[in-house]
């Protein structure tokens, strides 16, 4: 899988500052973007963070490229409604060049890892065959399996990103989406460190809050973030 930070809000951190700074101050916006330049801001965005006045990440947004997901793993995705996407379409794509699937690690360890792509490649026939005898792609991709890789492009603001991570970085995740997310966060990391600085699955920022479904191993987990 390939995972790309395409675009996000310039200075993402700046502008949160300035949004949280515009709701306690009786200056006007011009003055308020003099207070957070430099490195001002950094002090005020770690306690909006910790006090959760999380409505003002809600202003810095990340446009991520992502490729070779499965289609398992769009449909997961997907499900996160506070974010906007654009898949690679079915319909109007053909793929009777090459159809790429994902093949889970669980499946080549069980020795059927062969038999896996051979299903793959025989489902592969029959979709062409179904498009040579005239069947349209709206159709013929009904034979399409959920190991298909797709192509996505997602935005998700800062706050919704937190809440992400916090579902999708978490050992309870399925391990592609898991994968995806973590590829993710690295790269929101990389340009909102504050922000992001404790994201990750909820044991990051304190007791694991998974209950019974706990994976047992909350410091390990915790000490990877940290180190993202
Ligand atoms: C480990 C795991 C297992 C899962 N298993 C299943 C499963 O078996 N079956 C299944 O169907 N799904 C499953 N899901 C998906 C899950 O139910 C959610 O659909 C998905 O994680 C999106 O989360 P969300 O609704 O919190 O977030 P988002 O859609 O990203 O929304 C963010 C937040 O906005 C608020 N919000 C958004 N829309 C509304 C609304 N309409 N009304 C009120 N508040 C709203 C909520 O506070 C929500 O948490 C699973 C998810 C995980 C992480």
């Amino acid at each position: 899988m390939k995972v790309t930070l395409l675009s996000f809000t310039p200075d993402p951190e700046k502008t949160i500052a300035l949004a949280a700074k515009l709701c306690y101050s009786k200056s006007n916006i011009d003055q308020l973007e003099a207070k957070v330049r430099g490195t001002a801001y950094k002090r005020l965005l770690e306690k909006i963070v910790k006090i959760g006045h999380l409505s003002v990440l809600e202003h810095a947004g990340f446009v991520f490229g992502i490729e070779g997901i499965s289609r398992v793993t769009s449909h997961q995705l997907v499900r996160h409604r506070l974010a906007s996407y654009s898949q690679q379409s079915q319909r109007y794509v053909s793929f009777e060049d090459v159809l790429e699937a994902v093949t889970p690690s669980s499946i080549k360890k069980a020795g059927l890892g062969l038999k896996f792509s051979k299903k793959i490649a025989s489902i592969h026939k029959f979709y062409k065959e179904m498009i040579n005898a005239g069947v349209p792609q709206e159709d013929a991709r009904y034979i399409l399996p959920n190991a298909t890789t797709t192509k996505i492009i997602v935005t998700m603001n800062a706050r919704e990103l937190l809440h992400f991570f916090a579902l999708r970085c978490c050992e309870r995740a399925q391990w592609e989406i898991k994968e995806m997310a973590t590829k993710m966060l690295s790269l929101a990391k990389g340009k909102a460190p504050i922000v992001f600085k404790n994201a990750g699955p909820g044991c990051v920022k304190g007791p694991c809050p998974e209950g019974e479904m706990t994976c047992g191993k909350p410091k390990e987990i915790r000490a990877k973030f940290k180190s993202i």
